[in-house]
C-alpha cells in the first residue's frame, strides 16, 4: 500500500474508537468483513482499539491491513499507558492514525507533537494516516484552508518522506454528527490540500498522495463523494461498525 500511486484508493475504518467495540461486536465485524466481496483495487485498513488489535490482526483476512489509532513518539523508556511503534510492528500492524480530531481537541495534542509522532512512526516503517480538519467556528470564520495548511505544514516540516502517508481530511463538525460535508465542500478542501502539496512538497507527491475524506460517511452518501476528482477514499467511523454498509462504502471508491 505504501508507495502505490493513485488510482489505487484507500478506505480506512475506525472499527470502534473510544467507547465502541466489544469482543462480541468485533468478532462479528471481522466475520462480516471476511465474507464480504471487496473490489480488488481498493486498499482497506481497519483500526480497532488497541486491546482488540492483535485479535483482529490474527482473525482478519490478509486482504485487509490493521492500523493503530495512536502511537508513542520514541523508543525505550517507561511511558505508562502508551503503545510503542515497535510493539505495533511486533504484532504485524502496518499503519497508525495520527492527529485525529479527538486527539487534537479532547486530549490536547498539538501540531508539533503529532508531527514528531508521525516522523518517528514513518522512520520506523509504519504508514501514517495523517488527519487534518477545521472546527465549525474556524470554517465559519473563513479559516478552513489556513487551519488545514498549518496542520499539513507541521507534518511536512518533519516527515522523512511522503511515500507512506495518507492524508485524511476530516472537518471536525462532520465527525460523528451526521452532518456530512457536501461533495463540493470536501472536494474544495481536497483540491486545496493537493495544491498545497504541489507548491510546498513536490508535484509528484501531490499527484501520488491519497487524500481521503472522513466525517459522517455512510452507505448513502459515499457514492457522490467518491465521484469527486480529489477524493481518494474514506475514513469511516460509525458506518464501519455495520459490516454490510462498510462493504458498500469500500466498493464505492473504485
Ligand atoms: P464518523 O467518524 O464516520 O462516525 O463521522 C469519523 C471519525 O471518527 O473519524
Amino acid at each position: 500500500l505504501s508507495s502505490s500511486p493513485k488510482p489505487c484508493r484507500a478506505v480506512l475504518a475506525m472499527a470502534g474508537s473510544g467507547k465502541n467495540g466489544t469482543n462480541e461486536s468485533i468478532t462479528k465485524l471481522v466475520s462480516d468483513l471476511n465474507s464480504s466481496t471487496l473490489e480488488s483495487d481498493v486498499d482497506v485498513v481497519v483500526a480497532p482499539p488497541f486491546v482488540y488489535l492483535d485479535q483482529v490482526k490474527a482473525s482478519l483476512t490478509d486482504r485487509i491491513e490493521v492500523s493503530a489509532q495512536n502511537s508513542w513518539i520514541g523508543k525505550g523508556g517507561a511511558f505508562t499507558g502508551e503503545i510503542s511503534v515497535e510493539q505495533l510492528k511486533d504484532i504485524g500492524c502496518k499503519w497508525v492514525i495520527l492527529g485525529h480530531s479527538e486527539r487534537r481537541h479532547i486530549i490536547g495534542e498539538d501540531d508539533q507533537f503529532i508531527g514528531k509522532k508521525a516522523a518517528y512512526a514513518l522512520n520506523e516503517g509504519l504508514g501514517v494516516i495523517a488527519c487534518i480538519g477545521e472546527l465549525l467556528e474556524e470554517r465559519e470564520a473563513g479559516k478552513t484552508f489556513d487551519v488545514c495548511f498549518q496542520q499539513l505544514k507541521a507534518f511536512a516540516d518533519v516527515v522523512p518522506s511522503w511515500d507512506n502517508i495518507v492524508i485524511a481530511y476530516e472537518p471536525v463538525w462532520a465527525i460523528g454528527t451526521g452532518k456530512v460535508a457536501t461533495p463540493q465542500q470536501a472536494q474544495e478542501v481536497h483540491e486545496a490540500v493537493r495544491d498545497w502539496l504541489k507548491k510546498n512538497v513536490s508535484e509528484e507527491v501531490a499527484s501520488k498522495t491519497r487524500i481521503i475524506y472522513g466525517g459522517s460517511v455512510n452507505g448513502g452518501n459515499c457514492a457522490d463523494l467518491a465521484k469527486e476528482e480529489d477524493i481518494d477514499g474514506f475514513l469511516v467511523g460509525g458506518a464501519s461498525l455495520k459490516g454490510p454498509e462498510f462493504a458498500t462504502i469500500i466498493n464505492s471508491v473504485t
